[in-house]
């Protein structure tokens, strides 16, 4: 039924109905309540805690006017044993209502002293013996949860075409009730257990349909792609040329490459790895192997700088290769020469940020595309190439590990490939939580390595100082590192809001050591290497996230030396303690997973990967993780063609 012709549903209420993406019954009854309030009745009543009671009101309500339209409002509770003083703002207009004997449940605030309730809601009638559970529903302004709940009691009973997609044989192994049963208790509860139960029943459907999405996607994403051929000898060549030696997991995923490359499967590769494990390198042999097949291939970072300095290092790599880069800051003119030699087949490598991905940008027979520091990738991407007619092989990097518990349901539909272990001969860094009193030591720290001709990255959360807050901005951050190191050292400063010429110029000069401190926003958090630089001071750091600071700390140690990270903040935290104790990644992207929730995990959530109502992969693992063996089951077993209509729901929702 159509929203508007339920009773009592006025053009006001449909408005805000619409606004919640409710237009028929059966919307409605789908919005589920994001969280409950259940009243139990207070054994005792405890000073400055909260309170439910009921009972009959004992006197005539009072009513005191006060300023700006509000009043405050005076009864007397008999709960049966006690006589206790209530007292409520801006319900006068109830007060008709609470006469002598009228049953009523207060909730509230205790106060011993003055044997007092300051209720915070009331109620018309008594408790149930067990405890009352009350849906909250998400609102709009203009309609309460109070109101999307009687809306929801109204529809309830209505015939609804309900599709179940959970196979009986599931539903009895873990004795779930029905799905329109489960659905009303889920709107009225009749205790906790069942409501439980529900609950769970609905989110193991969000999760079985889910993983059983994955699973189709990777066993039909065997896109038909290139199959290249290579000279291996000359990519030995090439890693034994290099000033350093790979490490094991390096050449794994490389191997991984070569056999993605090999064969006529189009890739669709995650290359995993902590900050400064060593992922570019691997990427670079990847684009040369590529090369060698005689394919264009191509590498996209977030940001210009990161992206400059990728084509200054494959520039010097690889002198006989042609490779150009492609960013937004071209000049017309520029870009035109450029775009026209891509598609005569004129470049072998293209580099540049997402410009790449622009209509007019056609390739000659492109054969890889790499994105850098990707960590908020989709499969948009690649359906986006596909659109095109290409089905270039892929690999994806990210410095952002998502934690190995979490990590099937996200990379469900992609190949993994990890770098756990550090290059040789790194150093841990060492990093420390500075109070910003003690800005002193901050600065005798830096000295210490500027003395030993080393470099200092300086950042600050923003580029201007806001009224209301007492945040470091970069000019006055670098006016200060002028008045204390300036006689001596050379200070650059780089944000946001520059030029690219502008910032490469800056971060060009930090590279070659003609700026001793870089004083910057976050726009180096990614990829930046600059393997001098031994130093990074973080201020305001409990405003970053625990990612985003280990990402930033990921600037330093890089080469052989000792490298520090000192965090500034007010005060010392906990979650800056975890950077303290750990250097790992993944530990820390637990911990900040485990601190944030996963509702944006890393803006998977935004990026269309999933979309869960109910269920939470965090607080719900376990339910997950029976949903993952089952979904594995259907699919394995004459279960999928017993129930037809569960693929097709996957396949269908997979081709919107
Ligand atoms: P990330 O994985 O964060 O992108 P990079 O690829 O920028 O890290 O590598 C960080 C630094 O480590 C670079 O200076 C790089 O030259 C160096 N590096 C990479 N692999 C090795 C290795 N096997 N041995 C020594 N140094 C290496
Ligand atoms: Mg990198």
């Amino acid at each position: 039924m159509e929203i508007k012709n339920v009773k009592g549903v006025g053009p006001k209420l449909l408005n805000c109905l619409s606004k919640l993406n409710i237009n028929t019954s059966l919307d409605l009854i789908n919005f589920y309540p994001f969280r409950y309030e259940v009243l139990e009745r207070s054994l005792n009543l405890v000073h400055d805690e909260k309170v439910v009671i009921d009972g009959i009101v004992d006197n005539y309500a009072t009513v005191v006017f006060l300023k700006n339209r509000k009043d405050r409002m005076k009864f007397i509770i008999n709960s049966g044993s006690n006589l206790i003083n209530v007292c409520i703002f801006n319900r006068g207009y109830l007060k008709t209502r609470l006469i002598p004997n009228t049953k009523v449940i207060v909730i509230g605030k205790y106060d011993k002293k003055h044997n007092l309730i300051i209720a915070s809601d009331i109620r018309f009638g008594l408790l149930p013996d067990s405890p009352l559970i009350e849906p909250i529903y998400h609102t709009v302004s203009g309609i309460t949860s109070k109101k999307i709940c009687d809306l929801v009691n109204k529809v309830i009973d209505e015939k609804f075409n309900i599709i179940d997609y959970v196979p009986d044989e599931f539903s009895e192994k873990y004795k779930f009730l029905n799905k329109y049963d489960s659905i009303k208790q889920v709107h009225n509860p009749s205790n906790l257990n069942v409501l439980k139960k529900s609950l769970d029943r609905l989110k193991y459907e969000e999760f079985f349909l889910f993983m059983i999405k994955m699973k189709y996607l990777k066993n039909n994403s065997n896109t038909l792609g290139i199959e290249k051929n290579i000279d291996i000898t000359k990519v030995k060549e090439f890693i034994n040329s290099l000033k350093f030696k790979l490490t094991t997991d390096q050449l794994n995923a490389i191997k991984d490459i070569y056999n993605d490359f090999s064969s006529n499967n189009q890739m669709n590769r995650l290359l995993q790895g902590d900050v400064g494990s060593g992922k570019s390198i691997v990427s670079f042999v990847a684009l040369y192997m590529n090369y060698l097949s005689g394919y264009q291939g191509c590498l996209m970072a977030p940001t210009e700088i990161l992206i400059e300095q990728h084509y200054n290092e494959l520039k010097s790599l690889f002198k006989d290769i042609r490779i150009c880069l492609l960013t937004g800051s071209l000049k017309t003119k520029e870009r035109k020469d450029i775009l026209e030699k891509i598609k005569n087949n004129d470049y072998d490598i293209i580099l540049g940020t997402h410009a790449l991905f622009s209509n007019d940008v056609e390739y000659s027979n492109l054969g890889l595309v790499i994105t850098d520091e990707q960590h908020r990738f989709g499969v948009k991407q690649r359906s986006n190439l596909k659109n095109k007619g290409l089905t270039p092989d892929i690999l994806y990097m990210s410095a952002t590990p998502i934690p190995r518990t979490y990590a099937l349901t996200i990379y469900g539909d992609m190949d993994v490939s990890n770098i756990k272990v550090m290059p040789n001969g790194r150093k841990e860094i060492i990093t420390e939580v500075i109070e910003e009193d003690n800005i002193k030591e901050v600065l005798k720290k830096m000295y210490g390595e500027l003395k030993n001709g080393h470099q200092i990255y300086i950042v600050s959360p923003l580029i201007e100082e806001s009224e209301n807050s007492n945040l470091k901005d970069i000019e006055l951050l670098s006016k200060n590192m002028e008045k204390a190191f300036g006689s001596i050292y050379k200070i650059g400063s780089l944000h946001g809001k520059m030029k690219p010429d502008k910032k490469n110029e800056i971060m060009a000069k930090f590279n070659e050591g003609k700026i001793d401190i870089l004083v910057s926003t976050t726009v180096i958090e990614v990829g930046v290497n600059v393997p001098n630089a031994t130093m990074i001071v973080i201020f305001d750091a409990n405003l970053f996230g625990l990612s985003a600071l280990h990402q930033l700390r990921g600037r330093v140690g890089r080469g052989q030396f000792q490298s520090y990270c000192i965090l500034v903040s007010k005060t010392k935290t906990k979650r800056l303690d975890i950077l303290e104790k750990t250097n790992d990644g993944f530990k820390i992207s637990e911990e900040d997973f485990k601190l944030r929730g996963s509702g944006d995990l890393f803006g998977v959530r935004q990026s269309g990967g999933m979309s869960f109502k109910l269920a939470d992969i965090k607080k719900d693992f376990n339910i997950l993780v029976k949903a993952r063996d089952d979904s594995e089951y259907f699919l394995n077993s004459s279960l999928k063609d017993k129930y037809p209509h569960i693929l097709d729901v996957v396949i269908k929702e997979h081709l919107d």
